[in-house]
């Protein structure tokens, strides 16, 4: 980490993150308010799941509650499809992961990830599994960053080196990143990774894809949805790994004759802890 990055963090504290609680963090970034006002509000925590709800509601399915302007790229994963072909997440993973120059630390402490596969349980704790059938609780889920409507990653940045592109699609900016680590503590998803150690070393020499850029010691990075590969008419490379599958639908929400919109249309989804207000633009077909 550089001199101006130890500076900043010796200013900012992320203490001060960390003293609020997370929930608390995420709870005010999502409505606007920052910690500091927060506090002087002698603020509670997260918005209440009332709160929540109300922000979600006269949204529908693509879980926006205001008129759509632009596009807003989301992703459907439908988990029928990798439960009826096992491997199909770890190609996925590795997929997403040789595209980027993800590089893979042999120590977990220092793990960057993209997208990984998770416990059930874990990636919908607001979702009762009471009964739910063991082939489903046994399933390992594949999670990403959200590209929340109402991100509170961005809202936590303080240099801006994060942000929603015109697309719905939320970026990281290597270079404006001082890895001061806010957005990682405001995400509820742990989307984000810190690159605590020089990533450059541990990525694979026969993977590496010379036109994606390799980062330094001290940023954040996680899952841009390809848009590099949008750019270029593509679909992100976890999407192309799936094939013909079904298993990731990947497309304009704002778009009503997209074939995502006509999943959401046919299909009952989850969000990842949409009490929160976040509004994720991933949706899961358990
Ligand atoms: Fe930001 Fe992605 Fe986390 Fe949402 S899931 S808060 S967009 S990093």
């Amino acid at each position: 980490m550089d001199k101006k990055r130890r500076e900043f963090l010796k200013i900012a504290g992320i203490s001060t993150l960390a003293g609020l609680g997370g929930q608390a963090v995420v709870g005010r970034f999502v409505t606007g308010d920052t910690p500091v006002t927060a506090r002087a509000e002698g603020g509670h925590g997260p918005a209440s799941h009332g709160d929540a709800h109300q922000a979600q509601a006269g949204g529908h399915a693509a879980g926006h509650a205001e008129k759509p302007t632009g596009k807003r790229y989301g992703m459907v994963i439908d988990m029928r499809a990798f439960r009826a072909n096992p491997g199909l997440a770890e190609k996925c993973v590795k997929a997403c992961h040789s595209e980027h120059n993800v590089p893979n630390f042999p120590n977990k402490k220092d793990e960057v990830k993209w997208i990984w596969l998770t416990e059930y349980d874990k990636a919908f704790t607001e979702h009762s599994s009471y009964y739910r059938s063991a082939a489903i609780r046994q399933d390992k889920v594949p999670v990403l960053c959200n590209h929340c409507d109402k991100p509170p990653c961005v809202r936590a940045c303080p240099t801006k080196a994060t942000f929603r592109n015109k697309d719905g699609i939320v970026m990281m900016d290597f270079h404006r990143c001082i890895g001061c680590r806010f957005c990682m503590a405001a995400c509820p998803y742990g989307s984000r990774s810190f690159n605590w150690r020089d990533p450059r070393p541990f990525i694979s020499e026969t993977d590496r894809n010379p036109n994606f850029p390799t980062r330094m010691r001290g940023v954040v990075e996680k899952c841009n949805f390809c848009a590099d590969r949008l750019a270029i008419g593509k679909q992100p490379a976890c999407v192309e790994a799936c094939g013909s599958t079904g298993a990731l639908v990947f497309g304009d929400l704002n778009d009503p004759g997209s074939e995502i919109r006509k999943v959401l249309q046919t299909e009952n989804t989850l969000q990842r802890k949409p009490s929160l207000g976040t509004l994720p633009s991933v949706f899961y077909i358990v």
